[in-house]
């Protein structure tokens, strides 16, 4: 079997890898830019610091426990307390993020908080939009601290203009009563000691051929069989084309680009943890400040996740900044869009997106190996599907939002 995996990023590699192993596949994998890692790779400052621009850690967040053996053959994982914090107002303190009661109550608008929490007691969740369901489950006064001003300021839509199923979704209704600090996070976090580069070179071996600097323009089904890609160089021909590409892209943006969110970052060395502690000692490992005083988002120190908790050698505290031209988030309100474009897929036979990019989908590394195992599991109901079968298989591995 020929397949070319387009895109050398977690996805690609994790596929070239599986597919070799279980398929015993001919693979070539076609990669933009000039090295492998896509979003995942560790970078260093100009001292020789490593950060990492956009994932920081291996965790199980919502697919199964099943990859931290298959990451582990690859990766010494290094266990990590992983906090994450919020401020509130930039003259408040970080709090844990889930907010808890306890901390809640000592900021300055605690006492206003807790007579909020009072009156809504029995009372059922308003669900006509994210606004009225925060209000009616935290309270007026944590709704406009903690979540309006962020959602403006991040995903650039007002809380009225967001259906109430988000904000469930993402249980984002959650505080916990006892300081259960690690909300959402109760899974284990781990940091790959010597950072992520290492897992493309052991996952990308078990390819024929490596193709860097080679951009894939256009997938089109072969006439008699198997599948055509146009690249900005040559066009090749395959039995299967797993693509980690934009979909939207791939398909000639038939249907009109799809939106992403994103953002770009500013670091700056730093020796020791400097975003705050939990109630219990433990450092944030990065610090949400939703206000408007501010354009940043997030701030992340890379020290707690690289070094662990009471680190002292220099590391790097990275900050986010909105920015819509980095592919990063992909947002509900463009559902109905990627479905047509995931159904124009489902048409060409051998065409198979997967990743972030390929399933418009935010999926951890954890999730993205599911999606992968899922591919592999599906290949022979796949193959001998017409399409509407296709189209189940693909949505089958793209998953649902648990995974
Ligand atoms: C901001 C952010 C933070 C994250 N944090 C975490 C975390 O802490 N823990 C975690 O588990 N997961 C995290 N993730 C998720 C993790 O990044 C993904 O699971 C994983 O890296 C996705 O890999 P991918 O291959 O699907 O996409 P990518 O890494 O984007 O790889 C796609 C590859 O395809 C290439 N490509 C694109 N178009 C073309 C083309 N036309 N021709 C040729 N090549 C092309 C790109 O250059 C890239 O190398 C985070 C994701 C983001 C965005």
């Amino acid at each position: 079997m020929r397949v070319l995996i387009i895109g050398a990023g977690f996805a690609g590699a994790a596929a070239a890898y599986e597919f070799k192993r279980r398929f015993s596949a001919d693979v070539t994998v076609i990669e933009q830019s000039r090295h492998a890692g896509g979003m995942l790779r560790t970078f260093q400052t100009k001292e020789g610091i490593p950060y990492e621009y956009g994932p920081r850690i291996v965790s199980v967040f919502r697919g199964s426990q099943d990859c931290l053996p298959w990451f582990r053959q690859f990766l010494d994982l290094q266990p990590r307390d992983v906090y994450q914090g919020t401020c509130l107002r930039p003259e408040y303190p970080a709090v844990p993020f889930p907010v808890d009661k306890p901390s809640l109550l000592k900021l300055p608008c605690g006492d206003q908080i807790a007579r909020e929490w009072e009156a809504l007691k029995g009372k059922p969740a308003v669900e006509t939009n994210l606004k009225t369901y925060l209000e009616s489950t935290i309270g007026p006064t944590l709704t406009s601290l903690a979540f309006a001003p962020f959602n403006l300021k991040f995903w650039g839509r007002r809380l009225e203009d967001i259906p109430a199923d988000w904000g469930k979704l993402r249980r984002l209704e959650r505080i916990s009563d006892k300081g259960d600090y690690r909300l959402p996070s109760v899974a284990p976090h781990y940091y790959p000691k010597g950072g992520f580069n290492p897992l493309f070179d052991k996952l990308l071996n078990s390819a024929s051929e490596l193709r860097y600097g080679v951009s894939v323009q256009d997938i089109s089904q072969t006439p008699g069989g198997g599948v055509t890609v146009r690249t900005d160089r040559d066009t090749l021909h395959a039995d299967l084309v797993l693509s980690t590409a934009p979909i939207d892209k791939t398909l000639g943006l038939r249907f009109g680009e799809l939106e992403w969110k994103g953002y770009r970052t500013e670091i700056e060395v730093i020796d020791k943890p400097k975003l705050g502690h939990a109630p219990d000692g433990v450092p944030f490992s990065w610090l949400y400040t939703p206000y408007a005083d501010t354009q940043v988002c997030r701030t992340t120190d890379f020290g707690v996740i690289h070094h662990g908790n009471s680190y002292n050698q220099p590391s790097v505290l990275l900050k986010e900044l909105p920015d819509d031209s980095v592919k990063m988030y992909p947002v509900w309100w463009e559902g109905e869009k990627f479905d047509r474009y995931l159904s124009e897929a489902a048409k060409i036979k051998g065409f198979l997106p997967i990743g972030r990019l390929g399933m418009y989908k935010y999926v951890t590394m954890d999730s993205t190996y599911g999606m992968v195992q899922r591919l592999c599991d599906d290949l022979s109901r796949y193959a001998e599907s017409d399409h509407k079968g296709r189209l189940d298989v693909l949505k089958h591995v793209r998953g649902d939002w648990a995974n």
